[in-house]
């Protein structure tokens, strides 16, 4: 029995087949995979509200059942310093919102800590016919979408192998340290693949997930969104 299936049921219930970026966070947070802390605000006095509980600088993102890209409806606004920053944002988030989709279900706006710029990394799962769920791992940017330098193994895996899938990619000693940039923390990685390995087990009806990008750091890594979709 896995650790998350009161979320997996309520998505199910809710006819959906993929989860809000709340939601998957949420699951993630169940196998210990770190994530940006998060609170969703349903009016813009409890946005103000979870700003300062997120604590500033904050992210504000649009929470809706009908959009799966949200940046691409001028549904993120990152780097919010005060309040008064936090209330203009919230009341562009609705209007950007409905301006591209005047039917968009809204639930509310997610309020979110700012992931401090780090070096970003990629940890993914997809499900092979053949052979199951299937983890990637790759450095964000350029190295996945242009260079195409990722890794594939399928799920389940070892300890050592979380080790070889962040050893083998090119941009390994980027990881490592390299002109004076200092290394960061790969024990956080190896975690987050093999916790991410034990959610896919658990849950076959992942059709896909995504964290992307994970910042990672000197010490600890944070997951900065997370997509699941489920068959
Ligand atoms: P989308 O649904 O469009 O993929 P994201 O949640 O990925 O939306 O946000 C878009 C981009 O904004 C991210 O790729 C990242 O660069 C930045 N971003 C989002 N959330 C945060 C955060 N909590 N901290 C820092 N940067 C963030
Ligand atoms: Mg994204």
């Amino acid at each position: 029995m896995g650790k998350a299936s009161s979320i997996f049921d309520e998505v199910r219930k809710k006819g959906r087949d993929f989860m809000l970026e709340s939601e998957a966070k949420t699951v993630c947070m169940r196998y210990g995979i770190p994530v940006t802390a998060f609170k969703v605000a349903r009016s813009e006095s409890e946005a103000l509200r979870f700003a300062d509980d997120v604590r500033y600088p904050v992210v504000l993102k649009v929470v809706s059942p009908d959009i799966i890209h949200k940046s691409d409806v001028g549904g993120v606004t990152i780097n919010l310093k005060t309040p008064e920053e936090v209330r203009s944002a919230y009341r562009k988030i609705l209007t950007n919102v409905r301006k591209h989709k005047s039917d968009a279900k809204i639930i509310g706006i997610l309020i979110q800590e700012m992931a401090p710029k780090s070096i970003e990394v990629i940890v993914g799962a997809t499900k092979d016919p053949q052979f199951g769920p299937t983890l990637m791992f790759g450095l964000g940017g350029v190295f996945v979408e242009l260079l195409e330098d990722v890794t594939f193994r399928i799920a389940p895996i070892t300890k050592r192998e979380a080790l070889e899938m962040i050893t083998e990619v090119k941009a390994y000693p980027l990881l490592k340290g390299y002109r004076g940039q200092l290394p960061v923390d790969i024990s956080s990685i190896v975690s987050i693949l093999i916790n991410t390995s034990k959610l896919v087990m658990d849950y076959p009806e992942i059709r896909e997930l995504d964290l992307n990008p994970i910042m990672v750091y000197e010490k600890g890594a944070r997951t900065v969104d997370a997509r699941i979709i489920l068959e």
